[in-house]
């Protein structure tokens, strides 16, 4: 019997080591890992260069109180914010931290200008944003909330892709709109480059925040460093996590210099968040996405990627409905059931992890090759002769 609590429907498998897109099993089997540690490990298992950083600062200093400086955590906190919208960071350790992060900013920024009323945070129904108290209940899944009443109060909602119903639950009381550029757990759902901007002008419109939440989407997973750039917009606030640790537990919140200018000291904090270790890992993380062609390389491979699933998705249309997703953030919705599927692939050595609305999740490291890619189709289309 295991004494892990039973959150998890978990494969009987388990592994020991790792090497870039690859995964070895206890039995030496090799499995090709187009989970990682669902879109965590941007730069795949043991990477040199982050095993040479954590090992170079394992030797230094592991942990420091952010009572103190953190020169480390400055220069990620820098280089993130020279590269995007934003103009000041929080770190924190996961990815609903750097959401609820996100949601007391955009409180604080409005109480503080005399506006205390306008706290409420406007979300999609079934979007995923975490599994703390206040995140469950601004995804307000009823398989997320189930048992875990009373209600954080301060979230409204609408369903994906209704803007009637966007307009209409805004209301004097909305300080923030959230909402993941890309839905990785609701199913890989994007949203479409046109509502973004119209997100962007509602906001400017209606004085309210602009929430991105990029923890699965960011970090180069999108083909851009954030996926919201392809919309030419700037958000206010960005949650991330996932990428930026390379499999390291990393939280960030990026926000806006109107918006971090009402965070004074005391207002939020993290003992762990931002500590020498994990700073190392994440400037190693940038050190490699930042090189030239990296990102453009995510691009073009998920396009590869995307396309041959299409032609996959054609060529049986009885067991593929639709191709979702944008860069190597990836899902083949099924007409077939997504969990037999997965455990079809891997019978066949591809690892794989399912997303709502019966998607299977195709997330490999962002330097995939374009070989390994080919390996996958290859498995995928097997599993797919299976069910004619
Ligand atoms: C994974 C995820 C989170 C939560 O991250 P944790 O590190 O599991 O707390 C929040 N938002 C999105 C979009 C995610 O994909």
């Amino acid at each position: 019997m295991s004494a892990i609590l039973k959150t998890y429907n978990r494969k009987k498998i388990s592994f020991e080591r790792g090497e870039g897109a690859f995964l070895y099993s206890k039995n030496k089997k090799k499995y090709l890992d187009f989970v990682q540690g669902i879109a965590v490990n941007c730069l795949g298992h043991a990477n040199k260069s982050l095993i040479n950083a954590i090992n170079k600062q394992a030797k230094k200093v592991w942990h420091i109180s952010n009572v103190f400086q953190i020169p480390e955590q400055e220069r990620l906190a820098r280089r993130l914010t020279k590269k995007t919208f934003a103009d000041y960071v929080i770190f924190q350790n996961s990815g609903a931290e750097a959401t609820e992060a996100a949601i007391k900013i955009a409180r604080r920024y409005f109480y503080k200008k005399g506006q205390p009323k306008k706290n409420r945070i406007l979300c999609i129904r079934n979007s995923f944003h975490g599994r703390t108290i206040a995140t469950i209940f601004a995804s307000n899944s009823k398989k997320m909330t189930e048992g875990f009443y009373p209600k954080a109060d301060g979230f409204d909602h609408f369903d994906f892709g209704s803007h009637k119903e966007l307009e209409k639950k805004i209301t004097s009381k909305t300080a923030a709109i959230m909402v993941e550029t890309i839905m990785g757990e609701g199913g890989i759902k994007v949203i479409p480059d046109f509502c973004l901007k119209g997100l962007r002008k509602l906001c400017n419109k209606k004085n309210i925040l602009l929430i991105l939440d990029e923890v699965q989407c960011g970090i180069g997973r999108s083909g851009k460093f954030f996926a919201f750039e392809y919309a030419k917009i700037k958000p206010d606030i960005v949650p991330i996590a996932k990428g930026i640790g390379g499999g390291f537990p990393i939280g960030a919140c990026l926000v806006n210099k109107k918006v971090g200018n009402k965070m004074t000291p005391g207002t939020h904090g993290s003992t762990f968040g931002g500590n020498p270790l994990a700073m190392s890992v994440g400037n190693a993380v940038l050190d490699n996405l930042f090189k030239k062609n990296f990102l453009k390389n995510v691009k073009q491979n998920g396009e590869y990627f995307a396309k041959h699933l299409k032609s996959l998705k054609n060529k049986y249309p009885t067991v593929i409905s639709e191709v979702r997703g944008l860069g190597l953030l990836l899902g083949i919705k099924l007409k077939v059931n997504n969990v037999k599927f997965i455990d079809k692939l891997l019978e066949k050595n591809l690892l794989t992890v399912k997303a709502s609305e019966n998607v299977v999740r195709l997330l490999p490291p962002l330097n995939v090759k374009k070989n390994e890619i080919n390996k996958a189709l290859e498995i995928i289309e097997k599993v797919c002769k299976t069910y004619k």
